[in-house]
Parts: structure tokens; C-alpha cells; sequence
């Protein structure tokens, strides 16, 4: 942080807030919203100070949110070599070599400059997987772990413990996900369709609900990332959150095969998801990037049936997933990117559903995380000034934002008492 954004911020004026008309200032107190106050669209611009932004009339929204990324991955491609066929298979298969000598300091650097990119571009809030293969045993948790305490004034950071490899192909990552829980990891992760067979995956979802319960910690799963539509896992996760009782605790990310059932099975695969009130992560970079990757023509997008989980009420968000890393070449923390490329690829473009884009990295993606959000009175004052002044432009500019509040205090941005 440099000395000009760790600035304590008591108001924002002339802001703009979604889903509502008019301008409005904002007053923070002791890290929270003390009060919203409309204001005249006539009045003056803000005299330079200190302590309060200028708004200007552009948006104000509560911080963006990364709902799925690997912390412990980012910037590795350089340590691990070019993936040839741009498949997950290979990327995996590139990554377990190279994790098996990454050191925990290593890990914390590269880990420690994503969060602070991400925080750049407005994010305050971010759930990380970290993987506990028996070969990386807890060195990559150690190392994310030690990333998020020294950004613990910039971002709040949930962690998954992710058992990359498996946890019946690789015997020991289960013994390290309740290691990584004990040391301060959030929840239980897994990847059934890594697994050799049907049975193996099935079992391995056993283990995971097994784990987490007896940790009484929620559940974040990547679950069926493929294009085969023989991948069924996320029924069988959504009939055991019911029969385990744990609605409402568990997510699932990517759920890509999903879009490759035929649709009278994606309908009842839906409303299983529905019913088990599991939310649903989407990555659109990563997800365009590596599925369809077995395709000739036409090629499938490969992300899940968003549109459709929406209508259905399931709570779903956007993740960045990768930042330059063997599994994607791109990626830099910018989550309104995400919600940029979710509208194309899921045809979200009616004003509505720019809207809900937009939400997907921001108070949905909070929700799936399972935090409050937003600007209301009361809540914690993790804010953006963007530099839009309505909901299309900005998705369409994506412009940087003009200020990044966390508990009140500015953490990046220039525009600091109209000074930016
Ligand atoms: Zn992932």
C-alpha cells in the first residue's frame, strides 16, 4: 500500500448506486456504512480532501468478488513449461510434476501478487483452492496461508483445501485436506471426475462429505469440468448434500458437462441443484479456454447453463480460476472481465441480465461465499469507485477503478478528494 491509499475514508459523495436512482453520499465510520444520504444531481463538485472521494457520478458498488481461484498456481507457468494441447489433462499432469519441488515461499510471492492484483481491479474478496496432493503435501497451504495474512488488510481471503490429484488415485491428499482445515483453511474441496472410474468418484464425493462434516466446514467441488456427457457427478453431489442435510453449504464449480447433457437430463439435473440449494461457480476465461479443446466444429463454449440456473433461483458467480498458469496463459485478476465475457458467452445482454453478469462478481459472488454485502447502512465499508456511471458501461469499459475502499481505508485507486 502506498502512503496515498492507506488513507481512512469518512465519505464518498456524488455516488451512484445500482438499482437505484439519483446521486447519494455515503458515510463510513469506523470501517462501516454510517450513513446514505441522497444528494442533488446539481451539486457542486467535491473540493480536494483527504478523507472524502469525489464520486462524480460514477457507480458505487460493494467490492468485487473472485468466487474461484488458485492462489498457489498463479505466475507458475514460467516454472512448469508450455502446455502443447491446451487440455485440463495435460495442464494437471504438468502442474503435478512441478508441485512436487515448489516451495512455500515461492508460492507465498506469487500468491501475494495476485491478491494485490486483484485488489487493482476492485476485488475484496476472494475464495482460493489450494492443493494438498500428497506430493505438495501442506508446503503450497503454507505458503497461501502466510499470502493471506500479509494482505489481511486488503482482502478477505476463504480458502479450499483442494486435492488436485484425487483422493483414491492419490492416497494421503485426504489426511492433508483435514491437515489444511486444522491449519486454518476454510473448507473441504475435491474433483470426482479425476478419478479412474464411476465407483471411484462417487466414493471420493463419500470422503469429501465425510471430511467436511466431521470438521463441520462447507464443501467447494470441481465437478464435472469435461464436455463428456457421461461426467454425472453433480447429481450424485446434489442427492448427498440432501441426504447429508447439507443444503445450503456446498457449491459447485465449473459443471461444464452439464451443458452437454441432453436437455431433459440437464432439467432434472437442475432442479436437483435447486432443491439442494447448491450455488454454482462458472469461470468463462478458463472454462472458453480449456473445454471444447476435443471439439472440431462447431465447438462448445464449455460453461455451464448459467441462464438457466439463474431462472431457477440458484445462486451463481463468475471466478477468474487461473492467472497465467499451466492450465491458462491469460488472466489478470480482473473480475469485471469475467462478467464481460459470461454476457458473451452466455448471451447475457438484455439490461437485466448485464445486470446479473455484473452481480456474478459481486453481491452474488459474496453470497456463494457466504458473506453480507453491499452498500447498505451497517455493512463493512468494502466498496469500489468505479469509473462508469451505469451498469452497461461498465461492462462494456471495464475501466479501472477510481477508488478501492477495504473497511473503509483506500487501498487502491488515485482518485482520492478529486485528486485522481
Ligand atoms: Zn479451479
Amino acid at each position: 500500500m502506498s502512503p496515498l491509499t492507506a488513507i481512512a475514508i469518512k465519505r464518498i459523495r456524488r455516488a451512484r448506486l445500482l438499482d437505484r436512482d439519483g446521486l447519494f453520499r455515503i458515510d463510513i465510520s469506523a470501517g462501516r456504512i454510517a450513513a446514505i444520504e441522497a444528494e442533488p444531481e446539481a451539486e457542486a463538485p467535491v473540493a480536494p480532501s483527504g478523507e472524502e472521494i469525489d464520486g462524480g457520478g460514477m457507480v458505487v458498488t460493494g467490492c468485487l468478488v473472485d468466487p474461484h481461484l488458485h492462489l498457489d498456481l498463479a505466475y507458475s507457468q514460467d516454472l512448469v513449461g508450455p502446455n502443447e494441447s491446451g487440455t485440463l489433462r495435460e495442464a494437471i499432469g504438468l502442474w503435478s510434476i512441478a508441485k512436487a519441488t515448489i516451495s512455500a515461499e515461492d508460492t507465498r510471492r506469487r500468491a501475494e501478487k495476485a491478491i494485490r492484483a486483484e485488489v487493482g481491479f476492485g476485488t475484496g474478496l476472494i475464495r482460493s483452492h489450494v492443493d494438498v496432493a500428497s506430493n505438495a503435501g501442506l508446503r503450497l497451504t503454507e505458503g497461501v496461508l502466510a499470502a493471506r495474512e500479509a494482505t489481511r488488510a486488503l482482502c478477505e481471503i476463504d480458502l479450499v483445501a483442494f486435492p488436485q490429484d484425487g483422493l483414491t488415485r492419490d492416497p494421503g491428499a485426504l489426511e492433508n485436506c483435514g491437515a489444511a482445515i486444522d491449519a486454518g483453511v476454510d473448507r473441504m474441496g475435491g474433483i470426482p471426475h479425476v478419478e479412474a472410474t464411476r465407483e471411484d468418484g462417487l466414493r471420493h464425493l463419500d470422503a469429501v462429505f465425510d471430511l467436511a462434516m466431521k470438521k463441520d466446514v462447507g464443501i467447494d467441488v470441481h465437478i464435472d469440468e469435461t464436455d463428456d456427457p457421461n461426467s454425472r457427478y453433480t447429481e450424485a453431489l446434489a442427492a448427498k448434500t440432501i441426504e447429508r442435510g447439507y443444503q445450503g453449504r456446498v457449491t459447485a464449480s465449473h459443471v461444464c458437462a452439464l451443458a452437454s447433457y441432453d436437455e431433459a437430463g440437464a432439467q432434472r439435473v437442475m432442479d436437483l441443484i435447486a432443491e439442494a440449494r447448491i450455488s454454482v461457480v462458472t469461470n468463462p476465461g478458463v472454462n472458453l479456454h480449456l473445454q471444447g479443446r476435443y471439439d472440431r466444429y462447431p465447438k462448445r463454449r464449455g460453461l455451464t447453463r448459467i441462464v438457466d440456473l439463474l431462472a431457477r433461483g440458484v445462486r451463481c458467480a463468475a471466478g477468474q480460476d487461473c492467472i497465467r498458469d499451466p492450465f491458462y496463459p491469460f488472466g489478470n485478476g480482473a473480475m469485471l472481465d469475467q462478467a464481460w465475457l459470461l454476457a458473451h458467452a452466455e448471451h447475457m445482454s438484455r439490461p437485466g441480465q448485464i445486470r446479473q453478469a455484473f452481480g456474478m462478481v459481486c453481491e452474488m459472488a459474496a453470497a456463494v461465499v457466504g458473506r453480507e454485502h453491499g452498500v447498505e447502512v451497517g455493512k463493512s465499508a468494502r466498496l469500489v469507485v468505479h469509473g462508469a456511471g451505469n451498469i452497461q458501461e461498465l461492462v462494456r469499459l471495464r475501466p479501472t477503478p477510481r477508488g478501492v475502499l477495504f473497511d473503509g481505508i483506500m487501498t487502491a485507486g488515485a482518485s482520492i478528494g478529486g485528486r485522481g
